[in-house]
């Protein structure tokens, strides 16, 4: 079996399937590895270091995605010199990667009529047993530790406390909403940086977690009921619940010089917890970095890309883990090999339909949508 790992032609996009280390992984599981010229090359690898780790490279990524039996991939396939990247799969072939299967109907559709078995990663089950093919959680990490960089790098203050002969500089104040993966890591990264650090999240399980890392857990007076669905996330909560949340997140927002958020709900938008008043409340120069950018937002002037708001840096995050491209690919890389050896074995694709990763993960297989909430957006679309 032939596995294929095309570069990355989604603009911006520079992080790459597998990186030279992981190759060694695919070969073990008998498979032959082609690797497209310059693929690596924006994470800081180059054809060489394929080379030298196993890999063959090809340069026409018409014939590689032609002649694989596994592509992977980070980004979804898209349109590409006048046609679109699926059609250059094989029929039979199985694809692995960031599929945004109820973001891209478009691409579910193409992929099980072209007859591709299309995995996604973002639908991998959150069990145990799946935890080292869970890149949402891998890229998450990557995340929420650039967030705070790069809050920091536009803050026109410093995170730490100084005390020195020039007087002394008081911490920056930093506010983390939502403390799952990416919360946990920006929370983690603020303390290093030696700021003050809160967080809040519906999940009350959390609190030890934020607890544990320096940072006091914030408090509110709501009514949560059952936060958290059997998966780890969070259940939504009422238009009411949110509107209270930002009423009494308001103040601390306010008095916060750093806001970054994380709060999602799977399949939905992301809820709105800081409305323009909060940022109009916000000191000037404070940043707002809003990783749930791209499921809508939970500020409310949220664009994609940079903007100021009332003299408030917002951060509309969403890709940064594009942005630590060699540890965010080692990351995937290792996801994706160890999903593919629950595939493979022997050299030999080995599909067990009952298995909950193998099934909970496909997106399309025999010219269907298997994911039946990414079936329900394709119908949604043709009515
Ligand atoms: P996510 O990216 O979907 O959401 C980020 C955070 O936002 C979550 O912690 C969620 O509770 C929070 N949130 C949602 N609405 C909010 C609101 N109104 N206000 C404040 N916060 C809000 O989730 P995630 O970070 O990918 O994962 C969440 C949790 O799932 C993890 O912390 C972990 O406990 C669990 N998990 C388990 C496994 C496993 O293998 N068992 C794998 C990954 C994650």
């Amino acid at each position: 079996m032939i596995v294929a790992i095309p570069r990355e032609i989604a603009p911006d996009e520079r992080r790459v399937a597998i990186v030279p280390q992981a190759v060694k992984a695919l070969e073990g599981a008998g498979l032959e590895v082609v690797v497209e010229s310059g693929a690596g090359e924006s994470a800081g690898f180059s054809d060489e270091d394929y080379r030298q780790a196993g890999a063959r490279i090809e340069s026409d990524p018409v014939a590689l995605l032609g002649s694989a039996d596994l592509v992977l991939k980070v980004q979804a396939p898209m349109a590409v010199d006048g046609g679109h990247e699926v059609d250059r799969l094989r029929s039979g072939a199985v694809l692995v990667g960031f599929l945004k299967p109820l973001d891209l109907p478009d691409v579910a559709r193409r992929l099980a009529e072209r007859g591709v078995t299309a995995f996604s990663m973002e639908l991998m089950p959150r069990i145990t047993r799946a935890q080292s093919m869970d890149a949402l959680s891998a890229m998450s990490t990557i995340a929420g530790y650039r967030a705070v960089l790069l809050a920091a790098a536009t803050l026109p203050k410093i995170f730490p406390m100084l005390v020195t002969a020039a007087g002394t500089i008081s911490p920056a104040r930093v506010l983390v909403i939502g403390a799952g993966v990416a919360g946990l890591q920006a929370i983690a990264t603020a303390r290093r940086l030696g700021a003050v650090v809160e967080a809040y999240d519906t999940r009350p399980a959390v609190k030890e977690q934020v607890e544990s890392l320096g940072a006091k857990f914030v408090e509110l007076d709501l009514e949560i009921g059952d936060a958290e669905d059997k998966g780890g996330y969070a259940r939504a909560q009422s238009e009411e619940f949110y509107q209270k949340q930002r009423e009494q997140l308001g103040k601390r927002v306010a008095n916060s010089d750093v806001v970054v958020t994380t709060a999602l709900v799977p399949g939905q938008r992301a809820p709105i917890l800081i409305d323009e008043a909060a940022v109009k409340a916000m000191k000037s120069g404070s940043v707002i970095v809003d990783l749930a950018a791209e499921q809508g937002g939970n500020c409310e002037c949220t664009t994609p890309g940079t903007s100021v708001v009332h003299g408030v840096t917002i951060i509309g995050a969403t890709n940064l883990p594009s942005d630590i491209p060699a540890n965010a690919s080692q990351m995937y890389a290792k996801n994706l090999t160890t999903f593919v050896s629950h595939l493979v074995k022997e050299g030999k694709l080995e599909l067990d339909l009952e298995d909950e990763i193998t099934s909970g993960a496909m997106l399309t297989h025999e010219g269907k949508i298997t994911n039946e909430a990414a079936r329900s957006r394709v119908e949604g679309e043709g009515s």
